[in-house]
């Protein structure tokens, strides 16, 4: 049987959407009042396949928008030495307002020294300590996208947060540590969790909003969801058989019909089925956070050109 739910969906693929004509409208203006058109530049280095897409859709949405958009597709034997001169090229061009390096980088090469050479006004990731710290700090700066683009969904779909318990499950650079500092910032109460976090169940059911970023395929089940809580699931896994699609969608034609057909669909983190019976709003996977990650890297791009011409809103 397929769940009935009453639960809201907090739609991050209108709300991506919503943002790409913001920034759209916001490089117009840049363009018109400035004469300066937004560029950003991704690194590619290596042919990993996923990566690959993920840049072809920065590249794609970044041109959409009116930005100048450029991939930079380096091969796989790339040095360290040669990715961080390609690195400070960029910091050196003033048409390159954000600079992004896709990642995993190949074995061998050390992303914490790449990500420390980009200058921190154009690391449109927000991944750089003098960011990082900014963001810590509470002062303004780049903020990484995918936690960005969260706190930017649960705000447009007037979520409270204030005084509110959030559980963050992952502690990871990129998405855990900023997520719950940003939670922080809005007043809630946060709990991180991770591997080694004792009665995880027992702290998760008593999140107000839980947000999963653990990097395992429905691993979160109805024991950990308190009725009612507002659930934010930022895994995304492949699902490819009929049995597993079955079990955690049920009788969803839609699902089945996509791992017959494609040979695959989505699941995130949060078991889809318990999700809909516990929480009163949820992401959905796919067209939740997924799509909010390039909106708010756009946004991003937007912002460290409008700093370029000390034209900040
Ligand atoms: P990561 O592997 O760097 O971190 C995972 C975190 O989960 C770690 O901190 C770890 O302590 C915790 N964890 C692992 N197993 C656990 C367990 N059994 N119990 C409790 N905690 C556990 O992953 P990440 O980069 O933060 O990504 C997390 C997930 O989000 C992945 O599925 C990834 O694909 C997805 N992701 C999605 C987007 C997006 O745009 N939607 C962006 C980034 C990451």
């Amino acid at each position: 049987m397929q769940t009935e739910s009453s639960a809201r969906k907090l739609d991050g693929k209108a709300t991506a959407k919503a943002i790409h004509q913001e920034v759209a409208k916001g490089c117009a203006e840049l363009q018109e009042n400035h004469g300066v058109r937004p560029g950003l530049t991704v690194v590619l280095v290596g042919e990993d396949p996923a990566s690959q897409i993920y840049v072809r859709n920065k590249e794609k949405s970044a041109t959409e928008v009116g930005m100048k958009s450029e991939a930079l597709r380096l091969p796989a034997d790339t040095s360290e030495a040669e990715i961080l001169d390609t690195v400070r090229r960029l910091n050196d061009d003033p048409s390159v307002h954000g600079i992004l390096v896709q990642l995993p980088l190949p074995e061998g090469v050390d992303s914490q020294k790449v990500i420390e050479t980009i200058a921190p006004e154009k690391d449109v990731d927000g991944f750089h300590p003098y960011n990082t710290g900014r963001l810590l700090t509470g002062l303004p700066g780049l903020v990484s996208c995918t936690p960005f683009g969260i706190i930017e969904l649960l705000k447009r779909y007037e979520v409270p947060m204030s005084g509110k318990h959030a559980v963050v499950i992952g502690r990871s650079n990129i998405v855990g540590k900023p997520l719950a500092v940003l939670l922080l910032r809005e007043n809630c109460t946060v709990t991180i969790c991770h591997s080694r976090t004792q009665d995880l169940p027992g702290i998760a059911s008593s999140a107000d909003i839980l947000l999963a970023a653990i990097g395992r395929p429905a691993m979160i089940t109805r024991e950990y969801i308190k009725p009612g809580a507002v659930v934010v699931d930022v895994g995304i896994h492949r699902v490819e058989d009929e049995a597993t699609c079955r079990e955690l969608f049920g009788d969803n034609e839609r699902r089945l019909r996509a791992v017959q057909k494609r040979g695959a669909t989505l699941v995130g983190d949060v078991h889809p089925q318990h999700m809909l019976e516990r929480a009163s709003a949820y992401t959905p996977v796919p067209g939740g956070v997924g799509p909010l990650t390039i909106a708010l890297l756009l946004q991003n791009t937007l912002q460290a050109a409008r700093e370029s011409v000390g034209a900040a809103s």
